[in-house]
């Protein structure tokens, strides 16, 4: 009879991949991560051998198991994601750690994640300074429910959602801090067509030419929406730290710098609006 580690066995070589298969069965069986241990010799009935077979294949043809259990681990929290939205990456935590860095424990001051997605960042942001009030945009309305039904579902009341382009939903405000993890990619670059990144929204990946599109507008517009001293933070390719740079010198901001994540690959950059 399969048990529980001769399916896993088998899924984890037909995916190539041990990681991928655990989650896609905890899924179906709708149990933590300890189970896989406690559990191992139990017989899968036919139901659950079935349901999870169907979902292997799901997988195997190319779909992100985010999309498939329809959930993701980002910071400490456990959020809901759909096709409308980009699947959080590990490498984002970075801007959320230098968005702390900058913004006391006790703080009130109000930050705006610009094009939240799933809601990671500014999620991740309200959790850990609950007096700080969180703006959270976005232009989808898609997106921006799936945002606000993790911060309903997680219990963080100090977030607010607004839906418009980058910056215009703050109208005419000024605020302490900018965040974002915007679209960077260059639209010609072959990845867009290639695994997980094929399934996730185009919009939330490529902007323009040299992938820098939004990062200029967001750069510009910005020094509209700071107040004098406030920082600007946002993510970017590993290859742009010197253009990202670049435009924040050209645009007046002071303290302008770069910070590397884990692989030690450039990947956000930041600045403050010069008092
Ligand atoms: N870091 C993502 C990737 O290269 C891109 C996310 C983004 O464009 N903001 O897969």
């Amino acid at each position: 009879m399969p048990d529980v580690r001769s399916v896993l066995a088998k899924a984890a070589q037909r995916l190539g991949e041990r990681a991928d298969a655990e989650l896609l069965l905890l899924h179906v069986v709708e149990q933590p991560r300890s189970w896989l241990f406690t559990h191992a010799e139990d017989v899968l009935g036919m139901d659950v051998q079935t349901a999870y077979a169907a979902l292997v294949e799901r997988r195997a043809a190319g779909e992100p198991v985010a999309y498939i259990t329809g959930r993701r681990g980002f910071w400490s929290l456990d959020l809901e994601v759909t096709p409308a939205t980009l699947i959080p990456r590990p490498e984002t935590e970075l801007l959320v750690e230098l968005a702390l860095e900058r913004l006391p424990p006790d703080t009130g001051v109000t930050v705006v994640d610009l094009g939240t997605g799933s809601g990671a960042i500014a999620l991740a942001i309200a959790s850990e300074r609950p007096r700080a009030n969180v703006i959270a945009t976005d232009a989808s309305a898609e997106a921006l429910a799936v945002a606000s039904g993790n911060a309903q579902r997680l219990g963080i009341a100090n977030v607010s959602f607004m839906r418009g382009d980058w910056l215009a939903p703050l109208g005419e405000r000024r605020v302490a801090m900018i965040v974002s993890n915007p679209p960077y990619i260059e639209a010609a670059d072959p990845h867009l067509a290639q695994g997980d990144l094929r399934f996730e929204p185009t919009s939330a990946l490529a902007s323009g030419e040299d992938g820098l599109d939004d990062i200029r507008r967001i750069v510009i517009d910005g020094r509209e929406h700071l107040q004098s001293g406030g920082w600007l933070l946002f993510e970017h390719g590993w290859n742009q730290g010197k253009a990202a740079r670049a435009l924040l010198l050209k645009a007046g901001y002071a303290q302008v710098f770069t910070a590397r994540d884990l692989e030690l690959r450039d990947r956000v950059s930041g600045a403050s609006l010069r008092a």
